[in-house]
């Protein structure tokens, strides 16, 4: 039992102010594995009062202080690989092959990455006759999902030590530990008491105080568009600076000279990778019209190769959706996409068989799929694809873009020419040509109601600067 029901407030682990607590679930088993604290508003104002304190002294630190604060804090996360997949494998039910190859070390690239940004980043510049200082912000209110339990909040942190700020965090209720683990890490690696500080809740309580709170300067949000729009009309009311990172419905544009199983298999990927549950997930193919049978074969063909199951199986490549509630939607969702005029390829409704305990969901295909269809329009955050034709790359490329959101994009083929147009007419924050790796470095985040801002690398350090004109400065 992984039980937490204390927050992590001015380097030390103090109980709460109530004795409220939130059971979690392992959501392959449906058994309860911890809990953590239901915190309360008293709880929080002392974790911003704590990170308010540290901030004089930890924002005039070097920044090549913090550069070797950030890759000591790589060093510590590196000495607990195993306890970092063991803990997101049970309150995510992530696959281990998944979690030892993508969880674990998405968390880590960013402390490394930013680490090395940092001792190139300047924080002042000289312009004409002006010198510009960029200032730490403040204190940051960081409120985190649980898709990716160690991405997520490593980015954020990564970014925000860089800059010289102090942070109150607010992980996912249903991933909550992994939080914890990073706790460790951080007292490990040295962190100057304060400058973190973790308060465990519900988004209605924690969550809404953080968007709320007067002496929170920033807050750095990833999750849902609903949520994303509460944060900033809280936000709004003191002018308080808001980063969102929110959902998408991301395209898949199929070339016509594709290669017809390798874009099969990259679409599959895309839904079965962390069952569907990523933000920026390929979740409409557009598929050329003259490719369209040969895909929907090759989908058929290689569909076996992404098993659902056990996470703790090695062979088992997509686990189950991470609660009962995300269950359900995308039920609902699967039911959307039967009832309209779309053809089911595979999966479908229900459990996978043999698989009645876990929040399971079968891997499910659609095409014949409109444009504009509630399931080639709404993100589902679960392992369904909606296959869609196109006569021509200017058609696919408005397709593409059209949807409220723009997180991501990805362009599969070989002509370098309409792999270069597609790729630069997508409207989204991060486009990948044929399956290249993530660039830590890079600058991620999304267009339109895909969010606000943009995380990781120096960009993500930008988020927590302010910057400062001085002009006249005596030189
Ligand atoms: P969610 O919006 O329900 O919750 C995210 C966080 O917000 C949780 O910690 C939750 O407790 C908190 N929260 C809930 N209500 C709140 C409120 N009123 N005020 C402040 N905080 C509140 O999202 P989720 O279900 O945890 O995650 C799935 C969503 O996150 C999807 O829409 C997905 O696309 C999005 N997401 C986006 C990115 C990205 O980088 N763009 C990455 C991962 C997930």
């Amino acid at each position: 039992m992984y039980n937490h029901i204390q927050h992590y407030i001015n380097g030390q682990w103090v109980d709460s102010t109530e004795n409220e607590t939130i059971d979690v679930i392992n959501p392959a088993t449906e058994e309860k594995i911890g809990e953590i604290s239901s915190g309360t508003k008293e709880d929080l104002d002392k974790a911003v009062q704590a990170a308010r304190d540290a901030f004089p002294s930890f924002s005039q630190t070097t920044k090549e202080e913090r550069a070797d604060l950030l890759d000591r804090i790589a060093d510590e996360y590196e000495k607990r690989k195993d306890k970092f997949i063991e803990v997101i494998m049970e309150e995510l039910g992530s696959p281990v092959n998944f979690t030892t190859e993508v969880q674990y070390p998405m968390g880590l690239n960013h402390f490394r990455a930013t680490a090395k940004l940092l001792r190139d980043f300047d924080f002042t510049e000289k312009r004409e006759n002006s010198f510009i200082q960029k200032d730490a912000i403040g204190v940051a209110g960081l409120i985190t999902p649980w898709n990716f339990p160690t991405n997520q909040a490593s980015t954020k942190l990564a970014s925000a030590f860089a800059a010289g700020s102090t942070v109150v965090l607010k992980p996912s209720t249903e991933t909550p530990f992994a939080a914890v683990l990073l706790t460790e890490v951080f007292e490990a690696a040295g962190l100057p008491k304060g400058v973190f500080n973790l308060v465990n809740g519900t988004g209605s309580t924690i969550g809404d105080g953080i968007s709320s709170h007067p002496d929170i300067d920033f807050v750095s949000f990833t999750g849902s568009g609903g949520v994303g729009t509460k944060i900033m009309e809280n936000a709004a009311q003191d002018i308080k600076k808001v980063s969102l990172e929110l959902g998408g419905k991301s395209p898949i544009v199929v070339l016509d000279d594709a290669d017809v199983d390798y874009a099969a298999k990259t679409a599959i990927s895309h839904i079965a990778g962390n069952t569907g549950q990523v933000c920026t997930a390929g979740t409409r193919a557009l598929v050329p019209e003259s490719m369209h049978d040969d895909f929907i074969q090759a989908v058929k063909n290689h569909i076996s190769e992404y098993p659902v199951g056990d996470p703790k199986d090695k062979s088992t490549f997509t686990g189950p959706q991470v609660s009962e509630d995300q269950w359900k939607t995308v039920q609902d969702y699967i039911q959307t996409g039967i009832d309209s005029e779309a053809t089911l390829v595979t999966g479908g409704t229900g459990k996978p068989e043999g698989l009645e305990t876990g929040y399971y969901s079968k891997l499910t295909v659609f095409t014949n799929v409109k444009p504009d269809d509630t399931i080639a329009q709404e993100e589902i955050f679960g392992p369904v694809l909606s296959v869609i034709t196109y006569k021509d790359l200017d058609e696919a490329i408005d397709v593409a873009n059209g949807t409220i959101y723009g997180l991501a994009g990805y362009v599969v083929g070989n002509d370098p020419d309409n792999l270069t147009k597609t790729a630069r007419s997508l409207r989204s924050g991060r486009i990948v040509v044929n399956n290249e790796p993530a660039d830590f470095t890079a600058p991620f985040g999304g267009f339109q109601q895909s969010g606000i801002g943009r995380e990781w690398g120096d960009y993500g350090i930008e988020e927590f600067l302010e910057p400062k004109t001085i002009v006249g400065l005596p030189s």
